[in-house]
C-alpha cells in the first residue's frame, strides 16, 4: 500500500507536527494546486512519495547523504512530466 500524504487543507495549519507514525516528513507545496500538504517518508527511510491532490501525478522526492536538508518542496506537475 502507497504511503498517503496527509492533506492540510488550511494553509494556516502548516505548523510543525508529528505523524502519528512517528516517521519524519516534509511540507510540500503543490503549485499546481495551489495547496500545501505533509508527505510521510517511506518505509525505506530514503524517499518521500506523493501525487498530486489535483491531478493525480505521482512524484517521488529523494533524500539521503549529501541532500537537500530543505523541509519544505515545491511539486510542480508541469515538470514532472508523464
Ligand atoms: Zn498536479
Amino acid at each position: 500500500m502507497d504511503p498517503m500524504a496527509e492533506w492540510i487543507a488550511d494553509q494556516s495549519a502548516r505548523q510543525p507536527d508529528l505523524p502519528r507514525s512517528g516517521r519524519p516528513w516534509l511540507g510540500v507545496h503543490y503549485a499546481c494546486a495551489g495547496v500545501y500538504g505533509r508527505v510521510i517518508q517511506d518505509r525505506s527511510g530514503t524517499c518521500y512519495y506523493t501525487t498530486c491532490p489535483r491531478c493525480s501525478k505521482r512524484c517521488t522526492i529523494r533524500v539521503g547523504s549529501g541532500g537537500t536538508s530543505n523541509r519544505m518542496f515545491t511539486v510542480s506537475c508541469s515538470a514532472l512530466g508523464g
